[in-house]
């Protein structure tokens, strides 16, 4: 990842409400507040957004949400849109999370249709992709990655692609407490730029950022950041302690 600066990002899921999450964000801001060789995102809940928004504000932390609509407004229910994410200073929003795809109907055309109006409103989309256990042992990672890359990715440019992010998390480490080894990991990381080669081309491919998430932890992350094609982390249950979190950027200065 000579080129490209890496990413680890918080992805807080269901905790924290507003107070908890603006202490935690302070702790993170503490440490990286100042950093500029990595970038470094947390990404509470939309009702902890506006106040993590304003404790990360004018530091190097960046803000990214969990999920959005993709339509600009209007009658849905219960929606955020990419624009209200923008006002509140959200640089990423994570997208098609296996959680959203197995508990929520996320599809790959949803997807789709979510990344295009991020990258529409200026939002750096954390594309998830990853296959399940039985999809590994069944020998089908290949066809599962492809299938969720193209179908996430229909309709970018080239141009759009620079501020995209892919997030690889198989779905079996997720939470678990497995992690994929660093040769696995980086086995798929290199399928995923490959496809991004053939999507857009070589030097576009270059510049997109593959994070990994599953289970990365202080203890492991070195060794997976190592990797030539992993740019970063997608990171759940440790990114709720600051120092774990911490102990992880630390792993990508
Ligand atoms: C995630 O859900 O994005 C994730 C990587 O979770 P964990 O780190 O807890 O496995």
């Amino acid at each position: 990842s000579t080129s490209r600066k890496y990413l680890i990002a918080g992805n807080w899921k269901m905790n924290l409400n507003s107070a908890e999450g603006a202490e935690l964000a302070s702790q993170v801001v503490s440490m990286f507040g100042q950093q500029t060789d990595v970038s470094v995102c947390v990404c509470p809940t939309f009702t902890t957004l506006e106040a993590v928004s304003k404790v990360v504000n004018e530091s190097n932390v960046q803000l990214g949400a969990q999920n959005m609509h993709y339509e600009a407004s209007g009658a849905y229910t219960g929606e955020i849109s990419a624009e209200m994410l923008r006002h509140l200073y959200c640089n990423f929003v994570i997208l098609g999370h296996s959680e959203r795809r197995q508990y929520f109907g996320e599809t790959d055309e949803t997807v789709n249709k979510k990344t295009l109006a991020a990258l529409e409103a200026n939002l750096k989309p954390i594309v998830c992709i990853g296959e399940t256990l039985e999809e590994r042992e069944a020998g089908k990672v290949s066809e599962v990655i492809k299938t969720q890359t193209e179908g996430a990715l229909s309709g970018v440019t080239a141009a759009q692609a620079e501020n995209l992010v892919i997030a690889y998390e198989p779905v079996w480490a997720i939470g678990t407490g497995k992690t994929a080894t660093p040769e696995m990991a980086e086995e798929v990381h290199a399928e995923i730029r490959c496809l991004l080669a053939g999507l857009f081309d070589e030097d576009t491919a270059e510049k997109v950022r593959i994070l990994y998430g599953g289970s990365m932890k202080p203890g492991n992350a070195a060794e997976l950041l190592a990797q030539k094609n992993i740019d970063g982390g997608l990171i759940g249950g440790a990114s709720l302690k600051a120092n774990d979190f911490g102990g992880i950027v630390e792993a990508a200065v």
